[in-house]
């Protein structure tokens, strides 16, 4: 049932926001007091005034975060608890759907309906996958000597940091916590400044699901203060960062200046859409080019942002994507017909549009090229579609983060795969072809953490999510990412 522009506002009209920090159960005001707007970036509207924590609140934190912890509230508690405590969290998500799709789409600008089907069931359903992960996965009895017998048990690590981004508020703070949780650890969330609304309240839906005091504490502010406070914290045993590739090195120097402790990085991509001219149907790859640029702005880490064309189909596929291009309705994130909302604030729309006028002057602007301003806000971009830039033209090789794709002709195989890994990132890649042995042969050499073949940005709960070189090395979702919230323990008895 697709509802209308003035019911979405009906939900947004009745929303209460949650705005202060979540420490030990309870939400509590900082100790400077001091607060930092949170704008919804389609009306530039301040939405609420949310506590801007420090050293102050991350130390209370972690401290609540570390008495839970060796208290065994939750990581001794029975996998009984925790799996039906993880599950009533998806239930209370799925319970509140429509508020916490438009609490997202009201913050951070993305189609409430995608919020809707897509980020707030996804993040239930990776809660269950990890819920019901806690009474499947065991440990190991490796061979020994006889009269000797060892258990390898994966035992929890402590207190867990995670900082996350603005483009799937919630959906990514749930990559993180759902593992995490399910292992055992308690958890300090600091959400992205754009985009701390739905952590508010999913702290809030945890402790009503059962999730004893100080297990999930939530600190929202900024990067530079609450961040880093995080990294370079004593008592945090791992960190858990999804964002850009700079701040993911800064956290390598916390942990390095501090104690060494783990950092899992998943970090920003330019990812290749290589399109061969023996694809099956052109029409539906060009309908998946689209989509796998334009979808929630560009703004996604895994955005296929560099569609690699064979030379004999590249006009002719470039002219079925930048029609699609100009066909998407660039409009309020609660209006049912549009396809694209804004940026979530003017300083990446400005980024953007920096970007809009290199290529502009560097190439063709084949579709869009333009900073748009509607209802009063100018955070909205056209969808782009750029061509004639040089393999080292900056929107080429630059992360945007925003809906604008850059299309280079390749001649061969060969060709393809070199320009599709001349990038310092390898987080996913796409490859469309009518040939079987042909998607094998480029999948294998395609430096990415995943490959979709004949379609784009294929990901699921149960298989890992995550990038080569300089898009990091830590693994979300799958079974493969409790590994980063657990240390392998060794008993070994002599009998
Ligand atoms: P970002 O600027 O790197 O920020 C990510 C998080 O780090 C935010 O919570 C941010 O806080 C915090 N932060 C910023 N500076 C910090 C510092 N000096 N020390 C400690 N923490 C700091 O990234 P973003 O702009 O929010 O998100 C876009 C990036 O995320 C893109 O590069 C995108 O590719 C990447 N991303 C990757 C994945 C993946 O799974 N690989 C998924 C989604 C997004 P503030 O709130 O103050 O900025
Ligand atoms: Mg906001």
């Amino acid at each position: 049932m697709q509802r209308t522009r003035a019911q979405w506002q009906d939900v947004a009209d009745g929303l209460e926001f949650r705005t202060q920090a979540f420490i030990g159960g309870r939400f509590v005001s900082p100790a400077s007091g001091r607060t930092r707007p949170t704008v919804a970036p389609a009306s530039g509207q301040v939405l609420a005034e949310v506590s801007e924590c420090g050293p102050a609140e991350v130390d209370a934190a972690v401290l609540a975060a570390r008495a839970a912890f060796e208290s065994g509230v939750w990581s001794r508690a029975g996998v009984d608890v925790r799996k039906a405590t993880l599950l009533r969290l998806a239930e209370l998500i799925l319970a509140n759907l429509d508020e916490l799709a438009v609490t997202d789409s009201l913050d951070m600008g993305k189609l409430v309906t995608d919020a809707h089907a897509i980020d707030v069931p996804g993040s239930a359903a990776i809660l269950q996958f990890y819920a019901e992960s806690v009474d499947k996965v065991g440990g190991e009895i490796p061979p020994t000597a006889p009269g000797n017998v060892a258990l390898v048990q994966r035992v929890p690590l402590g207190v867990v940091a995670a900082v996350v981004p603005w483009n799937y508020p919630l959906e990514m703070a749930i990559w993180k916590i759902a593992p995490a949780l399910a292992a055992g650890n308690c958890v300090v969330l600091k959400p992205a400044e754009q985009s701390p609304l739905s952590a508010l309240r999913l702290a809030e839906l945890a402790a009503e699901a059962g999730l004893p005091d100080g297990v999930l504490n939530v600190v929202p502010g900024a990067g530079e203060t609450v961040g880093r406070a995080l990294g370079e914290h004593p008592d945090v045993d791992v960190v858990t960062f999804t964002g850009s590739t700079e701040v993911g090195k800064h956290f390598l120097r916390y942990a390095g200046s501090s104690t060494l402790k783990q950092v899992w990085l998943e970090c920003g991509g330019k990812s290749p859409n290589v399109v061969f001219a023996d694809v099956d149907d052109l029409d539906e790859a060009a309908e998946y080019a689209a989509r796998g640029i334009f979808f929630n702005q560009g703004e996604v880490c895994s955005a296929n942002s560099r569609l690699l064309v064979q030379r004999e189909i590249v006009e002719e596929f470039t002219r079925a994507v930048a029609d699609r291009a100009r066909q998407i309705r660039v409009g309020h994130p609660f209006d049912p017909e549009a396809g694209m909302g804004p940026l979530v604030d003017r300083q990446q729309t400005d980024r953007v549009e920096h970007f809009l006028r290199l290529g502009a002057e560097q190439g063709v602007v084949v579709a869009g090229g333009h900073r748009l301003t509607i209802e009063g806000s100018d955070c909205y971009v056209e969808p782009t579609v750029l061509a004639g830039l040089s393999p080292d033209a900056e929107p080429v090789r630059e992360e945007i983060f925003g809906p604008v794709l850059a299309v280079l002709p390749f001649d061969d195989e060969p060709e393809a795969i070199a320009l599709a890994n001349d990038s310092r990132y390898g987080l996913a890649a796409s490859v469309w072809t009518g040939s079987l042995s042909r998607a094998h042969r480029v999948a294998e050499r395609l430096q990415a953490g995943t490959v979709s073949v004949n379609t784009v940005d294929a990901l699921g709960p149960t298989t890992p999510f995550g990038g080569f070189k300089q898009s990091g090395f830590g693994r979300d979702l799958s079974l493969h990412a409790l590994d980063k919230f657990t240390g392998l323990k060794t008993t070994w008895i002599r009998y």
